[in-house]
Parts: structure tokens; sequence; C-alpha cells
């Protein structure tokens, strides 16, 4: 490996000793930009990688709320503000018990490469809290996003700092945020949350876009190898926000989704997957996909009962791997590849092992990196952005259309950047390569800030 890359990849282990997911983002980047490093010598004298590991400013916060039994519960709030080379810091809240340092500042640095990948003006942030939304009412809910809110509005503006959804964060919680916020502040500033409900500024098509985006992607690497969703059998972890719409468009591209899951289980449905049915039990009721076969008894259940996923043991043409990181492990892979699956394209932010990516790719299977894969949900943030300072509103259509063009882009710049540093077919360094090239130009033209 280059010196430059493994001098700033050893000092960055040093100081961030106890950060494995945000070591891991950090290595998987580092590593695949060598050529373009190679070409810029220029790179080393301003420092750039090192500015690039480097967030530009981490928040933490006590989160205190009253829960219903009327105890006072203490959560920690982060907001880590990553890069604002190209835009205002721009990224999503997760709320979910595991949530810590390292796995916002792995989320805030993949999220940088990913908002430049769209070719929109958005900088990478990330933020979220160890709090567990799961089983809290809707009031305890609204108390805990009031007072997380109360520290983080002033952190946060239209040309500062954007946050929207994540694992654990819906229109629920935007709501409730965004309430919290227009009270503070006492003005009425649309763009400074994104995945807001439509009746008050929110973007049609936004609540789809991640999962829409997902399959765009994945149907312009099909077309590379001249194939297509229709006909393929698809399985798709999770159930949440975009595994749902990723399973709605692969439908309606002709595919059979036959398996989906939560973090307790998979249902294997071989008649194809009832999607009304999974909007019902998840998003209408919160409830577990186990409860799926209330209504098809004929469809199977497996419980998780270790870190390998059991979905990713069904035999499938397409795996989306649609709910957190780490989830597809180098056991997985073998599995998924020796049952033939021609392609995996990440829903998920990091939901590929470092081993198991390099084993789809050393077995010539088609990889959707998550920077590129998930990207339409940012980029149609960017679009409610366009629309809230536009104080106007673009169609479902208009909105869908401009997400499937910029993630034909964004699929073209992951191509073509392959093969100008020799290794075609490789999107995953594509991805990083094209991303990487456009912030060390923004940083060189920017000067030493
Ligand atoms: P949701 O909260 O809507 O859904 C998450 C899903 O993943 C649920 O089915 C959940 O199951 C499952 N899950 C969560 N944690 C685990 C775990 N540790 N093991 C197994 N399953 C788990 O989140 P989203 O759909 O919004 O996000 C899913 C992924 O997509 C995340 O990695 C997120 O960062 C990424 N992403 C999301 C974007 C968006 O626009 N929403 C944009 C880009 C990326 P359970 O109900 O049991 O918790």
């Amino acid at each position: 490996m280059n010196d430059y890359i493994s001098r700033v990849l050893e000092n960055t282990e040093k100081k961030n000793s106890c950060e494995p997911e945000y070591l891991q983002a950090v290595r998987e980047v580092l590593c695949s930009v060598e050529h373009l490093v190679e070409r810029h010598p220029e790179y080393e004298k301003l420092a750039i990688l090192e500015r690039m590991v480097e967030p530009e400013r981490i928040i933490t916060f006590r989160v205190p709320y009253v829960n219903d039994k009327g105890e006072v519960v203490v959560n920690r709030g982060f907001r880590v503000q990553f890069s604002s080379l190209i835009g205002p810091y721009k990224g999503g809240l997760r709320f979910h018990p595991t949530v810590n340092q390292s796995i916002m500042k792995f989320l805030g640095f993949e999220q940088i490469f990913k908002n430049a990948l769209t070719g929109l003006p958005i900088g990478g942030g990330k933020g979220g809290s160890d709090f567990d939304p799961k089983g809290k009412s809707d009031n305890e809910i609204m108390r805990f996003c009031q007072s997380f809110m109360t520290e983080l509005y002033r952190h946060i503006g239209h040309d500062v700092d954007v946050p929207a959804g994540d694992i654990g964060v819906g229109g629920r919680e935007i709501g409730y945020l965004f309430g919290q916020y227009k009270r503070i502040k006492d003005a009425y500033e649309g763009g400074v949350l994104t995945g807001k409900s439509i009746c008050y500024g929110g973007s049609l098509g936004r609540t789809e876009a991640t999962g829409y985006g997902l399959i765009f992607f994945t149907r312009e690497m099909l077309k590379t190898k001249n194939e297509s969703f229709n006909g393929k059998t698809v399985t798709i972890s999770g159930s949440g926000n975009v595994a749902i719409y990723a399973c709605e468009k692969a439908q309606e591209y002709g595919a059979k989704v036959v398996a989906m899951s939560d973090s307790s289980g998979c249902i294997y449905d071989p008649k194809g997957i009832d999607l009304p049915l999974i909007k019902q039990i998840k998003e209408v009721k919160r409830g577990r996909i186990k409860e799926y076969l209330n209504t098809h008894p004929e469809a199977e259940y497996t419980e998780r009962v270790n870190e390998d996923s059991p979905i990713w043991n069904i035999k499938t043409d397409i795996a989306l791997p649609c709910a957190t990181q780490n989830e597809v492990t180098l056991n997985s892979a073998k599995k998924l590849v020796s049952n033939g699956v021609m392609a995996v394209s990440e829903g998920a932010n990091m939901p590929c092992t470092q081993e198991a990516t390099d084993y789809f790719l050393e077995h010539g299977i088609l990889v959707g990196p998550a920077k590129a894969a998930n990207a339409g949900g940012v980029a149609t943030s960017a679009i409610e952005m366009t629309q809230n300072s536009m104080r106007y509103y673009y169609t479902f259509d208009e909105v869908v259309s401009k997400l499937d063009c910029i993630m034909v882009n964004i699929f073209n710049a992951c191509k073509e950047n392959a093969k100008k540093y020799g290794c075609e077919g490789n999107y995953v360094a594509g991805a990083n390569l094209a991303a990487f090239e456009k912030l060390a130009e923004a940083m060189k033209c920017q000067g030493v800030v």
C-alpha cells in the first residue's frame, strides 16, 4: 500500500482505537483510492487524507425525559458535523440502543462521500441517540424528541446542518422534532429538517426514495450483464422504510421478493411477499414480522439465533441488505454465493463486512455499494430542501423522475471511475474514487480550513 495512505491509516487507528465501525469505514475508503492518491502528490502536502478522516465537529449532549411511569430517563445525544466542504452538513438521525460515537462517526464519514456522489450541494453529517423507541408510547416519543431538539436546535439550520430520519426516526419523530424547533425559534424554517410530512412542507416521494433509488441503481448494474429484475428472485433484509420501498419497486419491475426480516427473524414466502400486509404490520401497527404468519400460515418464519441472519441462507438471484451495518458476514456471503446470487446491492449503510464484500467481488458478483446505491434518500432530501426554498412543490412523478436520473448519474460515475483507475466492474472502488476526487478538489480550492 502507498506509504502516505498507510501512515494516515496507522495514525487514525491509533487515535480512534475504540471505534471499530469508524475504522472499518475509513479503511474501506482509503484502501480503494491508492491510484488516485498516487496521481496527486499534492494531496500529501495539503494533508488531504488527514483532513478527510477528522470530523469538523462532534457534539454530544444529555437528553433527559420523563417516561409514562413518571421516571426520569437520561439518554445521550450526538451530532457529528463531519464535512461542510460542498454544502450544509446533511445526514439522518438514528434512535437505536446500539448508537455510540463509533457508529455516528462511521455513518457521518460515509455520508460525506454519498452526498458528494449525488452531485447536489450537501455536506456530510449524522446524529442520533441511544434511545430505544421500541415499546414506547407516542407521548414518550414526543417528550424524547422535544428534549433532543431543545439541545440540537442551536447547532442546526437550513444553511448550517439539516438532519433527517434513519433507523428509528421516521415521519412521526421528524414531526415532533420540527414542532419543537419551530417553537424554540419562533420562525418557520421549513428546510431545517427533511423527511417532513407532506402536510407541512415535506416532499412527495421522500418516503419511497431510498428504496426506489436502490432499485434504480441495481437496475443499471444488472443492465451491464444484460439482466433485469423481471422474473428474478429477491431477498430483502429489514422491513423498515428502505426495505419496504425497495420491495415495492422490485415487485413493480416483475421480481418475486420471497423473504424479508426484522431484528428478531425472517419470513420466507415462496409465493411472493404480501407487501400491503408488511406495511400494515410495520408502518401502522409497529409490530413484529412474525405476525405475517397470522395471515399467511403457510409462510415460514426463522428466528435469528446469532450474528448470521437466516435470511441469507435462502436461495436468491438478488440480495438487498436493508437493515443495518455488518449484517452480511463472510459466512453469509459464502452461503449466498454457493446458492447462486448474481447481485448484492446495499440499501443499509455498510451492511456487508469488508470480508463479505471482498468475497463477492472475488466471485464476480455485482456489488452495489451503500454510498452509491442508497444515496437516493439523501438526494431526495436535497430536492425537499429545494422545494422549501422555492416555496413550491413538485409532483410525485417529477420527484421520482429526478431521483431516477440522479441514480443513473451516480451509477455512471461509479462505472467510469472504476474503469479510469483500472478496476472495471468494481463499483465499490468506483464510488469511493469518484466521491474522493470531488471532495479532494473542493478541499484544494478552499485552502487549509
Ligand atoms: P427503519 O428503522 O425504518 O428500519 C430498520 C429495519 O432494520 C427494521 O426492520 C429493523 O428491525 C431492522 N434492524 C435494525 N437494527 C437491526 C439489527 N441490529 N439487526 C437486524 N435488523 C435490524 O430504518 P431504515 O429503513 O430507515 O434504515 C435501514 C438502513 O438503511 C440503515 O442502515 C440506514 O442507515 C440506511 N439508510 C436509510 C435511509 C433512509 O432514507 N431511511 C437512507 C440511506 C440509508 P426491528 O424492527 O426489529 O428493529
